[in-house]
C-alpha cells in the first residue's frame, strides 16, 4: 500500500498515531530511498516532541529489523548473551566484559560501533590494537563464537540497515535525545544480531544521553519491554555517568587500562561495572559461575588473548601512543568533588580520539588520563590530568575543552557506587 510521507509527517506532527503500515511504508521508504532525507528529518523531529505509544514503538521496532537480514546464531552450543552500553565517557567495560563472560562459559557476540562524538566506540578502541580486524562476515561471526566463545566486531551491513541511515540523520538533526528513538535503534540492532539474552547498560548523568534518573529509567523500562516482547531475555543496569568511567578516555589508553582489569587490577569503578554487569549476563543465560574468580585467576585474559588473536590482532604488541603529552595542573587545594564527563569527553574528541564525521580517521594514542578522580585530595599545582595528542593545534584545543572540567572543593568526598539500579522482567 502506498502512503504519502506528508501526511505521515503532519499525523505525528499534530500528535495522532501512526497505523503499523505508515510507519513499515515509511522506514522502507527512507531505507530505500523513495522518502526524502529532509522528510525522514521532518518526521524523527516530530517523535522527538510527540513520543510514540507502546503499539507504535513495536511497529517501528520492526520495520527496522525487517530492513535487513537477521543473524541465525542457532549453531552456537552455548547460551548466548550480549551486552549494550547507551555510551558515556570512558566507557570501555565490553573490553574486559565479553572474554569476561565467555570464560564463565556463555557465548558473546559482541556486535559494537564506532564513536560519535563525545562518546567513544568499542570497535575504535581495539583497532588500537596492531592487526585487529573488526569487519566480519555472518559465517566468520558464527564460526569464532563456536570456536572461541566470543567476538567483538561491526554489526554487518545488511543488519538493520535502517537504523544506520536514521542515526547518521538523527545525528545532524538534533534528533538523537529521544527515548522511543534510543530505544528501537539500539534493540532492533541486538534483536537481528540473534542474542538469546542481553544485558543493557543505561548511562545516566552529566555524561550520557540520559541526564536524569527518572528518564533513564523509562529508557531502561522501554528496552526491556522491547526485548522480552520479542523473545530476548533482557535486564538493564542503570549506571552513573557524571564523571568519567575508570581514568583512561582515549582508544589505546582505555585498551591499556582494559588490560589492567583483566590482569587483576584497574580502577575499582571499572571493575565494578564490569562485575555487575558479567553477572547479569551470566544469570541471563543461566550459567552459574563467579567471574570475579575468572578475572582474578587469569581465565578472562587468556580468553581475550584468544579473542584479539582470532581477529587478527597482536596482543603482545606495543599500543600506539602520542607523541604529545601535556600535564594539567590543580589550580586550588582540596578534594576533587567533581570531573565533568562531558568535558573530558569532547577533550578526548578534540584530542584527536573521536572523529567529527562518519568515515574520518581517529587518533589511536590521543585522549586524556585522569591523575586525579573525584574523592582524591589534592595540591595546589599537582598534575590532575595528561593530554595526549599528535600535534599542538589538537592539544590547543582539547586544553580548551578540559578547562573546568575538575571542581576543586573543601567537602569531604561524595563518591557514591556506579550501579544505581536495575531494571529486569524478572
Ligand atoms: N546508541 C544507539 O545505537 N542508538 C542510539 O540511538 C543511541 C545510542
Amino acid at each position: 500500500m502506498s502512503h504519502h510521507a506528508v501526511d505521515v509527517i503532519r499525523a505525528k506532527r499534530d500528535g495522532r498515531e501512526l497505523a503499523d503500515a505508515q510507519i513499515a511504508w515509511f522506514i522502507e521508504g527512507y531505507t530505500r530511498g523513495r522518502v526524502a532525507p529532509e522528510q525522514a528529518a521532518a518526521l524523527l523531529m516530530a517523535v522527538v516532541w510527540r513520543g510514540m505509544s507502546a503499539r507504535e514503538l513495536d511497529a517501528w521496532t520492526e520495520a527496522m529489523i525487517r530492513s535487513g537480514s537477521r543473524l541465525d546464531l542457532s549453531s552456537v552450543p552455548l547460551p548466548t548473551v550480549d551486552k549494550h552500553s547507551t555510551g558515556g565517557v570512558g566507557d570501555k567495560v565490553s573490553l574486559p566484559l565479553c572474554p569476561l563472560v565467555a570464560a564463565c562459559g556463555a557465548a558473546v557476540p559482541q556486535l559494537s560501533g564506532r564513536g560519535l562524538g563525545h562518546t567513544g566506540g568499542t570497535l575504535d578502541k581495539l583497532e588500537a590494537i596492531l592487526g585487529f580486524r573488526s569487519d566480519l562476515s555472518a559465517a566468520e561471526v558464527v564460526a569464532q563464537l563456536r570456536e572461541v566463545g566470543a567476538v567483538i566486531c561491526a554489526a554487518g551491513e545488511d543488519l538493520a540497515p535502517a537504523d544506520r541511515e536514521l542515526y547518521a540523520l538523527r545525528d545532524v538533526t538534533g534528533t538523537v535525545e529521544s527515548i522511543p528513538l534510543i530505544a528501537s535503534s539500539i534493540m532492533s540492532k541486538k534483536i537481528a544480531e540473534g542474542t538469546a539474552a542481553l544485558a543493557l547498560d543505561v548511562k545516566v548523568g552529566g555524561g550520557a544521553f540520559m541526564t536524569d534518573l527518572p528518564r533513564a529509567r523509562e529508557l531502561a523500562r522501554t528496552m526491556v519491554g522491547i526485548g522480552e516482547d520479542n523473545g530476548v531475555r533482557t535486564a538493564a543496569l542503570i549506571t552513573d555517568m557524571d564523571a568519567p568511567l575508570g581514568r583512561a578516555v582515549g582508544n589505546a589508553l582505555e585498551v591499556r587500562e582494559s588490560l589492567e582489569v583483566l590482569e587483576g587490577g584497574g580502577p575499582p569503578d571499572v571493575i565494578e561495572v564490569t562485575l555487575a554487569l558479567a553477572e547479569e549476563m551470566l544469570a541471563l543465560a543461566g550459567v552459574d559461575a563467579d567471574p570475579a574468580a575468572a578475572l582474578a585467576d587469569g581465565r578472562a585474559m587468556d580468553r581475550w588473548r584468544r579473542v584479539i588473536r582470532a581477529q587478527g590482532g597482536d596482543p603482545d604488541a606495543p599500543l600506539p601512543a602520542a607523541p604529545l603529552v601535556e600535564e594539567v595542573r590543580a589550580e586550588a587545594v582540596g578534594v576533587v568533588e567533581h570531573v565533568d564527563a562531558m568535558a573530558v569527553g569532547l577533550a578526548a574528541w578534540r584530542l584527536g580520539a573521536g572523529r567529527a564525521q562518519r568515515g574520518h580517521p581517529v587518533s589511536p594514542g590521543a585522549g586524556v588520563i585522569l591523575r586525579a578522580v573525584p574523592g582524591d585530595e589534592v595540591a595546589k599545582g599537582q598534575v590532575v590530568a595528561e593530554l595526549h595528542a599528535d600535534d599542538e593545534a589538537r592539544l590547543e584545543s582539547g586544553r580548551a575543552a578540559l578547562a573546568g572540567a575538575f571542581r576543586v572543593g573543601q567537602g569531604p568526598p561524595r563518591v557514591g557506587p556506579r550501579v544505581l539500579e536495575r531494571v529486569g522482567a524478572r
